[in-house]
């Protein structure tokens, strides 16, 4: 249970505004194991708090939101690739929210996978229709490429440069192979 104790670590150097937050405000970017630690931290302050209400069937959320049951798309990496993602899918018609993006801020760059930003999507179409933009977006993601010869002096290049160092050719396309 050390990755218990680190989380119980980190709830404890939050300030207690932060510790509030996440009780009162943000409660459903949390998992609970994260909420107890807070609520534990809080109480042991001898802060007092309100605890937001669980999220049942009849409590639908006042605020207008979609009624919809979500579901968690993917877990990022980090922030900024949940940023990216959100974007692309606000673009592509999807609502969807990241989720735990706060506690990850809040614990730094501690690599649980509790932590990660997650990306939830309302809906089984839109969910659908998600998971293939995911993986059209994946298999788009730069990846480590692999070294290229140039055509123009036969000059070995690293994968990272788009032309050739040696004369300057450009890189012939991947998928856009000659026949020969
Ligand atoms: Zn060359």
């Amino acid at each position: 249970m050390a990755k218990d104790d680190e989380l119980k670590e980190r709830m404890s150097k939050l300030s207690d505004e932060e510790l509030l937050n996440i009780v009162e405000v943000e409660s459903h970017d949390y998992r609970k194991e994260a909420l107890d630690y807070a609520k534990v931290e809080l109480a042991a302050r001898g802060i007092e708090f309100q605890e937001a209400q669980e999220t049942s069937d009849e409590e639908v959320d006042s605020t207008g939101s979609e009624p919809t049951d979500m579901r968690m798309l993917v877990a990022c990496k980090n922030i900024p690739q949940a940023g990216m993602l959100k974007e692309l899918l606000i673009e592509n018609g999807i609502a969807c929210e990241v989720r735990g993006e706060y506690l990850s801020m809040a614990l730094g760059q501690i690599p649980f996978t509790e932590c990660y930003p997650e990306i939830w999507v309302a809906g089984d179409e839109d969910f659908e229709r998600a998971r293939e933009i995911l993986d059209e977006w994946e298999s788009q993601e730069p990846s480590p490429r692999n070294s290229w010869i140039c055509q123009g002096c036969g000059q070995e290049n690293e994968g990272q440069f788009g032309s050739c160092w040696n004369c300057g050719r450009v890189e012939p396309a991947s998928d856009d192979q000659p026949q020969a």
